[in-house]
């Protein structure tokens, strides 16, 4: 992958169109502890379905994400590009898998939350906004941003606390890492839990708040991230020939039906 590919893609400048500088701009100002809290509260009880992992990937094609700059594809095509460009290099069968359904917790935009309470870029809340976030300059109207407690060197949190213990900005991210946490080796999980947490694994932002678990994990989230980006391009793939061997992948790991 050259430099110039990587231009290609999240290209967050003058040029990026409204629609996603308007959603930056949203959910930079409403991600505060006190909502994202509220939507732990809300959500991680895990009472609002019981289905299994394929239902879920069809619930969620009704979805388009308008954070992404870059694909035209229906969901459940960018959840078969992601897992077979994964499977096409060889990686273990948890890995393809994680591909699979790293997007699944954007379902919660059929549950009637706001675009930017679901998708995009995520970030620590409760501490200092990095400038890596992209269109730092937006969190200029969130509340948080001037209360002294969350605006220290490390706000509620201490060096090497962990990113396990810091409060993440609410999204699909750390929703399906809920819902599936017990039943995915760690470096899946943390694939799933931090994927969209780019000023982390790809500017190196908020290292000082990991521990030793996180980064053994780090490596493996930034395997993954190309295979997120850089398969938006694309031919769509065949949902209907692909299911079976799916269906199998994900019997390994799941029960016929989870709690969301
Ligand atoms: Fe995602
Ligand atoms: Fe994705």
């Amino acid at each position: 992958m050259t430099s110039q590919d990587d231009r290609l893609y999240r290209n967050y400048t003058e040029t990026t169109p409204q629609h996603v500088r308007d959603f930056y701009s949203d959910n930079h100002r409403f991600q505060t502890v006190e909502f994202v809290n509220a939507q732990r509260e809300k959500y991680l009880n895990h009472s609002h379905a019981q289905m299994g992992i394929w239902e879920a990937l069809e619930l969620l094609n009704t979805v388009i994400d308008e954070s992404d700059p870059d694909t035209e594809l229906s969901q459940i095509q960018h959840c078969l590009q992601t897992s077979e460009a994964i499977r096409a290099k060889g990686y273990p069968r948890w890995f393809i898998l994680a591909g699979l359904i790293h997007d699944l917790g954007k379902i919660l935009c059929l549950r009637n939350e706001s675009q930017w309470a679901v998708t995009g870029d995520t970030f620590p809340v409760g501490c200092p906004f990095s400038d890596k976030i992209v269109f730092p300059e937006f969190f200029e109207a969130n509340p948080d941003l001037k209360n002294p407690k969350y605006q220290s060197e490390f706000g509620i949190y201490h060096a090497g606390i962990g990113l396990n213990k810091v409060i993440m900005s609410w999204g699909h991210d750390e929703y399906c890492y809920q819902v599936v946490k017990n039943y995915l080796p760690d470096p899946a999980l943390a694939i799933i839990r931090y994927h969209s947490f780019y000023a982390w694994h790809q500017d190196n932002a908020y290292h000082t708040l990991m521990d030793d678990h996180d980064r053994k994990m780090l490596p493996s989230v930034q395997a993954f991230q190309p295979f997120d980006l850089y398969t938006k391009h694309d031919l769509p793939p065949n949902v209907e020939q692909l299911q079976p061997f799916y269906e199998k992948l994900i019997a390994e790991f799941f029960p016929a039906q989870i709690d969301w």
